[in-house]
């Protein structure tokens, strides 16, 4: 229990004049935090209380998600990013930090350098620590500051130039088990956002790397966002810009071929070229397995797998993706060279993939991972296509356009777009940095194997200001329960009468015992100015003692989200709060 008086609060009637959008404004006025510079901001007590309730929940959710918390340097030395793989692009938002006193000529590198983010770190400490499949999946996370020399850092905590990041970083053996990884990831997402109370839907967004890699940003709808949400209301599809103008759209393919139609393809025992090509089935592929062409019994079907440019036949298994739809017996034909009959009619290589990739050209539905492909000792499969809905449709070669307005690529109703803010993006990444780095374990037969990599991050002060902007009205913050700076507020309308402070501490005492956090406003000052400040702090409940009521032998409990006033006689009053 905190009394006011005591604790420390700097509320304000007016809010700052370079706060354009309402959470920012309220940051300042209801003394969650104060700036230092452009981008750079104390948490003042008060909003350091829901910094940590954000932080704690995070923290127990991606535990929960298998990760395993751990705490890096944010000091980098320069050679970690220079050795990197994308030093030239990072640099630009990165700052350097020499000692203040060198001297530094324009052309003279750093020494050291402020991470903006840390896969360049994590992944040499994994390639040293672990060389064994038995020590993976593992999942290292971090709840720590991120720097970034962002060019235009504004909104406040929205774009700062040093904020508060939620990391993770996972390692795991092969690609299934790193999609796996994935999505228990994104299932912690959801639930972190779903205890804060604060609505953040899971759009698919752009990696801008072919074959095995996809991501998902999480959005909270707001008008001050920085990002577009592309969506469909009937089908749950929902895409950032990116992602949705790079889209293939399947209108044809969905009609033909509906989402979870397909439950498996399989060729048992192939898990070969050789194999395959002498297998009794009507599958043909080129030499690299990139293109692999299935024409089931008599419905002619062509499925297209793309793995790793790198792929080999040991890799099947990590086949990447997959692009199918019905084909035409007119289309296959000049590709195979042989026309398509009935089951085991075709075999042989691809003439031409590139013209097979062509026939796709426009109406092409993309299935990505999530065991969508995979061989296993029985052989290849092409399973759990209704995967599609949820992660589907990623670029492919310079396939048509979904834009705002066409048809949803699921639905086939028109999308449309709303503003949202990005507070968290989940990135199966690949084996990008493990080969960088010669992130490598040792199987049971063994053989060494690249370690396949996600990253994952949550902006926990971004949230923070995002729950202000989902949550507010004209009077001030509407904070959720479960990561309000404080939970009950017991305002305290004359604390110099005795028996309204005994009742007070009493009350306060009762709502702390049932579990809540309370703050007493004991502060020598006018109702009407307590209960401005209520308001515009947000407390969820405010219980009035004192005045008129405490007379009558009331108390007043008043949620922050409803305008109604309780009254509750005194001897009531404790049970009711505890
Ligand atoms: P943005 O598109 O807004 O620049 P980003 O895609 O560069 O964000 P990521 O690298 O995906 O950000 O970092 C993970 C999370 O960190 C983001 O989803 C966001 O919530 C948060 N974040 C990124 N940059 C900032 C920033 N400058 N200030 C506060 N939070 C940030
Ligand atoms: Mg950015
Ligand atoms: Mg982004
Ligand atoms: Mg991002």
């Amino acid at each position: 229990m905190k009394y006011w008086s005591k604790f420390f609060i700097p509320t304000l009637k007016e809010s700052p004049a370079d706060a354009e959008i309402p959470s920012h404004k309220l940051l300042v006025r209801a003394g969650i935090v104060r700036k230092l510079g452009g981008g750079l901001y104390t948490y003042m007590p008060f909003g350091l209380r829901a910094i940590h309730k954000i932080t704690q929940i995070c923290r127990e959710e991606i535990d929960r998600g298998g990760g395993i918390e751990l705490w890096m340097p944010h000091v980098h030395p320069a050679e970690s990013w220079t050795n990197g793989p994308r030093w030239a692009a990072a640099r630009e938002i990165m700052f350097r930090a020499d000692s203040a006193s060198a001297t530094l000529g324009a052309a003279k590198e750093p020494e050291f350098v402020l991470g903006p983010t840390h896969e360049e770190i994590i992944t040499p400490i994994v390639k040293a620590e672990i060389t064994s499949y038995r020590d993976l999946p593992k999942n290292f996370y971090q709840i720590a500051t991120k720097f970034r020399n962002e060019i235009r850092p504004r909104y406040g905590l929205m774009r700062a130039r040093e904020f508060i990041m939620m990391d993770a970083y996972s390692f795991d053996a092969n690609d299934e088990s790193a999609t796996t990884s994935y999505m228990a990831m994104k299932a912690a997402y959801e639930a972190f956002f779903r205890r804060l109370g604060v609505q953040a839907i899971a759009v698919e967004a752009d990696t801008g790397v072919m074959g095995g890699s996809f991501s998902h940003e999480f959005m909270v709808p707001a008008e001050v966002g920085d990002d577009d949400i592309i969506y469909c209301e009937e089908s749950g599809y929902a895409a950032n810009r990116e992602k949705a103008t790079s889209a293939i759209v399947p209108k044809d393919l969905a009609e033909a071929a509906p989402v979870g139609a397909v439950e498996e393809f399989a060729t048992p025992g192939v898990t070969t070229i050789a194999q395959l090509e002498a297998a009794p089935y009507n599958v043909a592929a080129d030499k690299q397995f990139k293109t692999l062409v299935y024409i089931g019994d008599g419905k002619p079907f062509i499925v297209i797998l793309r793995g790793n440019d790198e792929l080999e036949e040991a890799k099947l298994g990590s086949l990447g993706f997959a692009l199918c739809r019905p084909a035409t017996p007119e289309e296959i034909e000049p590709v195979l060279g042989a026309k398509p009959g009935s089951l085991g009619a075709v075999k042989g290589t691809i003439k031409d993939p590139g013209a097979l990739a062509g026939i796709f050209a426009d109406r092409a539905i993309q299935l990505v991972g999530n065991g969508t492909t995979g061989a296993n000792k029985d052989g290849f499969h092409l399973r759990n296509v209704n995967v599609a809905r949820d992660l589907a449709i990623t670029k492919f070669g310079d396939f048509r356009r979904v834009r705002p307005g066409e048809p949803c690529p699921v639905s086939g109703k028109p999308l449309k777009v709303r503003r949202g803010i990005e507070v968290g993006h989940i990135f199966k990444l690949g084996t990008k940095y493990s080969e960088k780095y010669g992130a490598v374990y040792t199987d049971d037969q063994k053989q060494q194997h690249l370690m396949v990599m996600g990253s994952y991050g949550i902006g926990i002060s971004r949230t923070m200001q995002a729950i202000i902007e989902q949550g507010h009205d004209a009077d001030g913050i509407i904070w959720p329960w479960p990561v309000a700076p404080f939970q009950v507020l017991v305002c305290l309308l004359d604390p110099q009468a005795a028996d309204a402070a005994e009742m007070a501490r009493k009350v306060a005492e009762a709502a702390e015992q049932a579990g809540a956090d309370v703050l007493v406003d004991d502060r020598a000052e006018r109702p009407g100015v307590k209960f401005k400040d209520a308001d515009l702090i947000g407390v969820p409940l405010r219980i009035t003692i004192g005045g008129k009521g405490l007379k009558e032998g009331v108390i007043e409990m008043k949620w922050r989200h409803e305008k109604d006033v309780a009254k509750i006689p005194v001897a009531e009053a404790l049970e009711r709060v505890s």
